[in-house]
């Protein structure tokens, strides 16, 4: 038996998600023929307006509603510190702990030579930029413990050092493989305070 287009296609969209397989879409897709309206409506504006209503800080790359966002717009947090992470979702994870008070720099993406992801194919040259323009005195690298993370790390590194700005790695406090949006506050925070210079 066929589903209804209107079905099929939610079912559809439901499978683009990740972890979502033929079952769970077409589960959600029957749970949602049965929401009522005003929910189903709440639900519709709430994903047009992760898409319109958000945009990247041109300064460091995180998702803002406004440019520049909100913490490189702080005065009070010390702009002589940019911790770089691979995507916004880390930014979020180090900000709960509420302990960090310098700035970002997301580069959303590692760099990859399987994969052919190179420098300018993320967010690289707008960290050089800002390490120019700006009176940075510490950079540091919190990519994940994964080759291409540790590999990144070091390729900052060895770009950044000769312009006599310190680079320093997030302690091993976070095993291997694990990614910081994962790990607890009370690691993070570890992970940061026992950071060592590379
Ligand atoms: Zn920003």
């Amino acid at each position: 038996m066929q589903y209804p287009e209107p079905i099929a296609r939610l079912i559809a969209s439901y499978m683009n998600l990740p972890g979502i397989g033929q079952k769970t879409a077409t589960r959600l897709a029957f749970y949602t023929i049965d929401m009522k309206d005003e929910a189903v409506n709440d639900f519709a504006k709430s994903l047009l307006s992760v898409k319109r209503d958000l945009t990247y800080c041109s300064v460091c790359g995180n998702i803002t509603e406004d440019d520049p966002c909100e913490i490189c717009a702080d005065t009070t947090r010390d702009h002589s510190i940019i911790l770089v992470v691979e995507e916004p979702k880390d930014v979020m994870a180090l900000e709960k702990m509420k302990e960090y008070q310098g700035l970002y720099h997301v580069l959303h993406g590692v760099l990859s030579p399987m994969e052919g992801t190179g420098p300018e194919d993320i967010n690289i040259p707008s960290l050089i930029k800002r390490l120019e323009n700006e009176e940075v005195k510490e950079v540091v690298i919190a990519t994940n413990a994964s080759t291409e993370g540790e590999a990144t790390a070091m390729y900052l590194s060895r770009l950044i050092k000769p312009a006599g700005i310190k680079v320093t790695r997030l302690a091993h406090g976070l095993s291997v493989g694990s990614d910081i949006e994962y790990a607890d506050e009370v690691t993070l925070s570890k992970a940061v305070e026992g950071r060592t210079e590379i």
